[in-house]
């Protein structure tokens, strides 16, 4: 399973629809400074559900939606689409290819699909879970994550593995009927 394709619409810098191809391999994204190359890994971060604007480099959530520029007027809305291979099966769906996307309008209301179903972000955080992908997973190593990997801290390299041997699902199911 992997990242295929995005499409980035209204988020950040990206004021009209843009598709990005990532495709199988290793793909660069290089540009000059400013030129939306940060924007493209908040993009899929917030689609995985970042839900921390400090972490998406702004102050409020709403500050992802394009904000305008002197030639350009602001948009209503941001919207992204994530397109992932699934020929593997690992995302449990019998789709071979899935569809994950996040919208959020000015207004603050905020929707979340699965393959053009209106789902809840926890749908999409369960789909997630053990593949290594949602925003706190293992394929995402920003700046600080190396240290994790590294860390002489047992605790935080053992969320790591845990991730990667596919049982936090099983330990959030746990926590989750153990506080109801
Ligand atoms: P660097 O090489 O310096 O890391 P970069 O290619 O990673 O640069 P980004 O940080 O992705 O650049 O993009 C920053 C640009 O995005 C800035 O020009 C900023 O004005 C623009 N930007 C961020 N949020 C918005 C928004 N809501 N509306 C319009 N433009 C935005
Ligand atoms: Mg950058």
């Amino acid at each position: 399973m992997y990242l295929k394709k995005l499409y980035i619409n209204g988020f950040k810098s990206f004021a009209e629809k843009t598709e990005v191809i990532v495709e199988n391999g290793i793909t660069a994204i290089v540009g000059p400074n400013g030129s939306g190359k940060s924007n493209i890994s908040d993009a899929i971060k917030w689609v995985l559900g970042e839900q921390s604007a400090k972490s998406l480099r702004g102050g409020k959530m709403d500050d992802v939606i394009f904000a305008g520029t002197e030639k350009r007027m602001p948009l209503g809305y941001a919207e992204v689409n994530l397109i992932f291979d699934n020929e593997s099966g690992q995302i449990p769906l019998e789709y071979k290819e899935v569809s994950i996307k996040r919208k959020l309008y000015k207004t603050g209301e905020s929707e979340y699909y699965i393959n053009k179903q209106q789902c809840r972000l926890k749908d999409i955080k369960e789909l997630f879970m053990d593949t290594g992908i949602g925003r706190e997973g293992y394929s995402f190593i920003g700046q600080g994550r190396v240290e994790d990997i590294l860390s002489p801290n047992s605790e935080t390299r053992r969320q790591v593995f845990e991730e990667a041997s596919g049982i936090v699902k099983y330990k959030t199911r746990k926590e989750e009927s153990e506080r109801k």
